[in-house]
């Protein structure tokens, strides 16, 4: 499953689940401290210079007993950590609870798990949906199909929903953004290279393979090149990922009338009204191009021809709950020709996935309840607050920065809220039906039930009590339009923290993580906002030039950097991360320089306390992964490779260079530093 992010700066790109009670146990019977220098010394590799290549040094061990899986598309620490606890959190759905939204996260389980059951009624359970799109008649009928698919996770032509006023952050609005392509992004449609054309082919195939699946006798190679065609289409009228990230290109806000105007073959009243929308009149049109570029598209397309694109969507997003051959053969081209995973993972896995997904809180208040250690939290807190006082002090000393701006920011830096564990009021499932024996219905259900949650907000404020991610997520992040930074339960563990460790450790692992979130609200996308997560200018002209000037630095740096083959890092699309990976790890290091560091002088295994805070940070990161998955990450993923996370910040600290004693020509040490935070 994926989680759609909207404008969320998360740590990394996975989402994993994570129990905490396997490992606090293991953890804490193997005596914390010595365990934890044990890990730090095992993932190295002393014979690389961690002046040549810092990331090696530290992850080098690691990496040599740690080759990619078979069944995984990358492997590193966030993975292990939640590998070794996915059997806690497949025992907690097997075990009867007596909690109801937790009776209903283990159904849906145990249907996801009945595999012989969903193979049995074969594309019976879709048959309603295809004949819902087999009766379209006319374009005029559109809006009722679109909006029943809509509900069901099946993401045609455009993405619509409820979201953050952004000149007004406590109220909520209708919103609607470009979407209803199957490849990862536009340019997998309009790159002209020998792999890309290759790519699309593949593509064709997989979609023909796949509607002969649905009907047999279908499945023809010019429904797929259809498919593939209107998509295309679709692609051409979308922004693309480096330009969204100016979130002045993608506010419009519009009276529905001038939506209406931009398509007028597409009645958007009658959308609403179906969706179960409530009545509203402005909506944010993120790219009002995208809408021209639908309508003439759906002009253009023929109505069979739309059939097959809605049917193709349909059994894509249903996949994972048709019999066994539709998963595998959507597996084959969405995950092993795009991203290099060789075989599919155990069953229960992707059950578990998908269970935290979709109802990720009725599964996480268990864990919560079961294995939430009790120091984490005031641990945590202890450190917002000391990354928060080196973050003022950085503010206060940036000599680019004129004093109208400088207050501004400070004000903003004393607004961000901090969250640590999971949310104080839980969701509630009880309107949710879960059956044991009807896995697509579940996952139908699931879907529809968290789009009416969220279509339910349009008019009404936010609330900011919830949370965008579950407790046993093994992830974090900033929301610019609620300015709070987020630590689900899941992170709080080793390598990223572990109570009573050596606090050099904690502070180049979690304090780090904290800085990162931090200084994402000062980033080239979050510096946008001001305190209370508008979407407001605060930023004099010529601050907001001498910030582009050294973020342009971070970009060029990063751009230089290989990803996979010929495939390198895009430094404007991963600037945001790099910025914040950067002022994250320099903020962790001076405030645990100003803390428990001040008095710290204990060498271990030949590390001083400042060379631990650098290996916690670049120990984080240690991953093994296909080049096919590095591709896909640098051509869609606003993360540089995790090597970049390492040495890209390191090289660019006279700190890292004076504590590990590298010359000045050192691969570590960067002539022209970049530094904006
Ligand atoms: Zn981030």
């Amino acid at each position: 499953m994926k989680l759609t992010q909207y404008r969320l700066h998360v740590l990394a790109f996975t989402f994993v689940s994570l129990p905490l009670a396997g490992i606090l146990a293991t953890a804490q019977s193997a005596a914390p401290p010595r365990a934890a220098a044990a890990a730090m010394r095992d993932a190295m590799d002393r014979t690389i210079d961690p002046c040549t290549n810092f990331y090696a040094f530290a992850c080098g061990g690691w990496l040599a007993h740690n080759p990619v899986p078979a069944d995984r598309q990358r492997w590193g620490r966030f993975q292990e950590v939640q590998d070794r606890n996915y059997a806690v959190l497949r025992r907690i759905l097997e075990t009867k609870g007596s909690d109801a939204d937790r009776r209903k996260a283990s159904d849906y389980y145990a249907a996801c798990m009945a595999e012989p059951a969903i193979d049995a009624k074969g594309v019976m359970p879709l048959q309603a949906d295809l004949a819902q799109i087999d009766g379209l008649k006319s374009r005029d009928e559109l809006p009722e199909l679109v909006a029943r698919l809509h509900a069901l996770g099946v993401n045609v032509l455009f993405r619509f929903r409820a979201d953050t006023d952004r000149r007004n952050a406590s109220a909520q609005i209708a919103d609607v953004d470009q979407g209803g392509l199957s490849l990862p992004d536009r340019e997998y449609y309009l790159k002209t290279d020998a792999r890309s054309v290759d790519l699309r082919d593949t593509y064709a195939a997989h979609v023909q393979r796949m509607l002969g699946l649905l009907r047999p006798g279908a499945g023809r190679a010019a429904e797929a090149a259809a498919v593939s065609a209107f998509e295309r289409t679709l692609a051409e009228g979308e922004l693309d990922r480096v330009k969204r990230r100016d979130p002045a290109t993608t506010d419009h806000q519009m009276r529905l009338e001038q939506l209406q105007a931009l398509t007028p073959g597409f009645d958007w009243k009658r959308y609403a009204a179906a969706a179960g929308a409530p009545a509203f009149q402005r909506i944010n049109v993120n790219v009002p191009d995208f809408m021209k570029a639908l309508d003439r598209a759906l002009g253009s397309t023929s109505i069979d021809d739309l059939k097959t694109y809605f049917r193709w969507h349909l059994v894509h997003a249903s996949a994972s709950m048709l019999p066994k051959t539709f998963e595998e053969a959507d597996f084959d081209f969405f995950n092993r020709t795009l991203a290099g995973q060789q075989e599919q993972p155990p069953r229960w896995r992707e059950c578990v996935v998908q269970t935290d997904a979709l109802m990720g809180e009725a599964l996480g208040k268990a864990f919560v309840e079961e294995a939430f250690g009790p120091q984490a939290k005031p641990d945590m807190l202890k450190m917002v607050r000391a990354i928060k006082t080196v973050m003022k002090q950085d503010i206060d000393a940036a000599p680019w920065m004129s004093e109208e701006t400088r207050r501004a920011a400070n004000r903003k830096l004393e607004a961000v809220v901090d969250r640590i564990g999971y949310p104080d009021k839980w969701r509630d499932y009880r309107a949710r039906v879960v059956a044991r024996d009807d896995a697509l219905g579940n996952m139908q259900r699931a879907r529809a039930f968290e789009r009416r949650r969220n279509l339910a907000k349009i008019g009404r404020p936010v609330d900011r009590g919830e949370w965008d991610m579950t407790p046993p997520t093994v992830n974090a992040y900033y929301s610019p339009d609620r300015n709070n930074i987020n630590f689900p339960a899941g992170i709080l563990q080793p390598p990223f923290y572990l109570a009573g460790r050596d606090a050099a450790l904690n502070y180049g692992g979690a304090g780090a993580v904290i800085g990162h979130e931090l200084t994402h609200g000062f980033d080239d996308e979050g510096r946008h906002y001001d305190g209370q997560g508008n979407l407001r200018e605060w930023w004099t002209e010529a601050d907001g030039k001498a910030f582009e000037t050294r973020a342009s630095c971070i970009a060029d740096q990063y751009s230089e950097y290989v990803a996979a083959g010929d495939a390198k890092i895009n430094g404007r699309l991963t600037l945001g991360e790099n910025v914040a990976d950067n002022g994250g790890l320099r903020l962790a290091l001076l405030a645990y320089l100003a803390g428990p560091g001040a008095t710290e002088k204990s060498v271990i295994d030949g590390l001083t306390p400042e060379q631990r805070v650098f290996v916690g940070w670049a120990q984080v990161w240690c991953e093994n992964a296909t080049p096919e998955a590095e591709r896909l990450k640098a051509a869609t993923n606003p993360h540089s490779s995790n090597m970049y996370r390492a040495n890209g910040v390191v090289s660019n600290m006279p700190e890292f260079q004076k504590a590990f004693s590298c010359r000045g020509d050192a691969p570590m040490v960067r002539q022209n530093a970049c530094r904006v935070w």
